[in-house]
């Protein structure tokens, strides 16, 4: 992973330094045809795959493509990855001697397959992972796991659970409801804008943020205006392939710890969090990045200061039918208070107390426009 430099000092030396992560990512519209020989070509024997029950004819698809390396099916992909259906999937991958999973479905069923592998020991080269993403989450493009136990969600990182091989196949996103295509968009642009300010940011970082909100936004736009346009879709697939390799080189900051912490400890749906928060968390953050901020509204087709980010951010996501209101997520005003006193962060480019985080909370609460 990059070494964590301070990115003002690291430009104004001109020096940065940036890991390319390894991976495959195949694109295309009828590439789910190809997971089964992408798996061979890895050298999995026996694939368990993990889906959303949204993505059961997908996954009947791979069922059938694998024959002889199918080695299972797990059901019950739960939001944000509760321990319990971890450990359970953990024990039917031990008794199936897998040594791959192929996971179909959002964040969520990418999220299990990662549980599964960041734990198993059995096998030397650890579980190789194939990721068939119908969300725009973008997990799939990062080392980053996640679990939540007792209310708290808790994060790492870890090689291990990187998938070797991404299959983006619009066709498995075309129906996809749109208040959760526009959720989903959400969280992925979450991953472009915080990119630009998280510690580890380097210019590289940069290009694939921007040009990344520039399809997520660009591909949003299209299916608001019709939500079965393929190209869009595809559109919308690379975007959250860049957001996720964003994420993955620039790692999380204060937008992304505050939505982990609403998620675990509240239970907020995590992708429409995202949005009720990031224009917030923007129009504090942005300021201190302004030659990014400015990248990044261009890409949203704007031209303006760092506060009008924020607010291209809002408006993109208020038209798109997008709660921008925690409220409307079921948060109080006593949580978002209590969300507060306890939190803290470091390395956010602009120095934020417990009265900052408040402001942040109370004005995702009620959807202040910035
Ligand atoms: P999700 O996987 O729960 O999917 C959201 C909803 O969409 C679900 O109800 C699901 O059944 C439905 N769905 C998925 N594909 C569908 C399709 N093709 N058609 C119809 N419905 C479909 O959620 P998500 O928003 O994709 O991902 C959120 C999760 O991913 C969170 O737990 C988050 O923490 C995690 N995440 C992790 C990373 C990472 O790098 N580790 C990055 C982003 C998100």
């Amino acid at each position: 992973m990059p070494r964590p430099v301070d990115s003002a000092e690291a430009l104004s030396q001109g020096a940065f330094v940036h890991t390319f992560l390894p991976g495959r990512v195949v694109f295309g519209a009828g590439s789910l045809e190809r997971v089964a020989d992408e798996a061979a070509a890895l050298g999995v024997r026996r694939a368990l795959i993990v889906a959303t029950n949204s993505a059961r004819d997908a996954a009947d698809a791979v069922e059938a493509q694998l024959k002889d390396r199918f080695a299972g099916r797990i059901d019950g992909v739960a939001q944000h990855v509760p321990t319990e259906v971890a450990e359970n999937a953990r024990t039917k991958a031990g008794v199936a001697e897998a040594d791959a999973i192929i996971a179909i479905g959002g964040g969520s069923a990418v999220g299990l397959a990662k549980a599964i592998a960041r734990t198993h020991t059995r096998r030397p080269g650890g579980l190789a992972i194939v990721a068939v993403p119908t969300t725009y989450a973008g997990s799939e493009m990062t080392p980053v796991w996640g679990e939540t136990s007792g209310g708290s969600k808790s994060t790492g990182t870890d090689l291990k659970v990187l998938p070797r091989v991404v299959v983006y196949d619009p066709v498995l996103s075309q129906h996809l409801p749109i208040t959760v295509t526009a959720a989903s968009v959400a969280n992925a642009i979450a991953h472009c804008v915080e990119a630009v300010w998280t510690p580890k940011a380097d210019p590289i970082t940069d290009i694939v943020a921007v040009e990344g909100l520039r399809a997520l936004s660009a591909g949003l736009r299209a299916v608001l205006a019709e939500s079965e346009d393929l190209d869009a879709r595809g559109k919308l697939l690379y975007g959250a392939c860049l957001a996720g390799s964003a994420l993955a080189t620039a790692g999380t900051g204060l937008h992304h710890k505050l939505c982990h912490l609403l998620g675990g400890t509240y239970g907020l749906p995590h992708a429409e969090t995202h949005a009720a928060v990031l224009p917030q968390v923007t129009r504090i953050n942005a300021p201190a990045v302004p030659e990014s901020a400015a990248r990044l509204s261009a890409a949203l087709g704007g031209s303006t200061d760092a506060v009008g980010l924020a607010r291209q951010l809002f408006d993109l996501f208020d038209g798109a039918g997008v709660a921008v209101k925690l409220r409307e997520l079921g948060l109080t005003e006593e949580q978002a208070d209590a969300a507060a006193a306890g939190f803290d962060v470091t390395g956010n480019p602009v120095v934020v107390g417990e009265d900052e985080i408040r402001e942040i909370l109370r004005r995702a609460l009620d959807g202040v426009r910035p």
